[in-house]
Parts: C-alpha cells; structure tokens; sequence
C-alpha cells in the first residue's frame, strides 16, 4: 500500500518514535497525543478497517491486545488503567486507514458513550 500513511512509518520512510516491533505488529507515539501515553499499535498487514478484516485476521487482531498489554504494563498503567479504542469511518473520527489500536492512558479519562 504505496499510498499508505502507516505502511511508509512501518518501512521505516517516515520517522516514528518506535515503542515495540515484532513480525507482526509495530507500536509507536501519537504525534498529536490526546493523554499522557497514546501509542498505536498497527499489524504490519495493511488492512483499511475493521470493515476490511477477513476471519484469517483473527489471531493477527487477537495479537494487537496482547502486545497492547505489555506496552501498558511497561508504560505503568496496568493497575491504573487505560484505554483501546479502535475508530472506523468518518462518524468514528478515523483518518487513517490502516486499522491500528490507540492506547491511551495516564490520566483520568472521560466516559465514553
Ligand atoms: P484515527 O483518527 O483513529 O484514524 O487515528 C489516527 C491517529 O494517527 C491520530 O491520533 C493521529 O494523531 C495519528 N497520526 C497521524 N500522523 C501520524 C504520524 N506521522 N505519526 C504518529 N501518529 C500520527
Ligand atoms: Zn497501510
């Protein structure tokens, strides 16, 4: 996905402070951070949305969460708590698309819904 945003961070074209990588997966700092820690965490598989996942996607998604808890628990907000949200399409505030998992956290945050 030549004209993607996150596939060109996750080659490494544009500049990303890089928080953990793996075959699978790469996590990096929010450039416009809405808390204290917000890290995406992206599948290196360009996948538009959640609207464009294939039941194959399954562990590879499932896997997100996993390495979402580990950057949570070296960020110290295991017990505090944090927050994974997931925005798809206009009405949800998505403005790239390449499906990836905000981790926010370090302050207290708002109720949502
Ligand atoms: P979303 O609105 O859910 O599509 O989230 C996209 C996120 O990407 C926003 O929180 C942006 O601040 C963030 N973002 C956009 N460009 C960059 C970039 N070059 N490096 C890091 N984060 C970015
Ligand atoms: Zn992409």
């Amino acid at each position: 996905m030549s004209d993607c945003l996150f596939c060109k961070i996750i080659e490494g074209e544009i500049p990303s402070t890089m928080v953990y990588r793996d075959e699978q997966t790469y996590a990096f700092r929010d450039i416009n951070p809405g808390a204290p820690t917000h890290i995406l965490i992206v599948p290196t598989k360009h996948i538009d949305s959640v609207n464009f996942m294939i039941n194959d996607d399954e562990p590879l998604i499932g896997h997100l969460f996993t390495v979402a808890k580990q950057i949570a628990a070296q960020e110290g907000l295991a017990e505090k708590g944090y927050r994974l949200v997931v925005n798809t399409n206009a009405e949800a505030g998505q403005t790239v698309f390449h499906i990836h998992l905000h981790l926010l956290g370090g302050r207290q945050l708002l109720k949502m819904g």
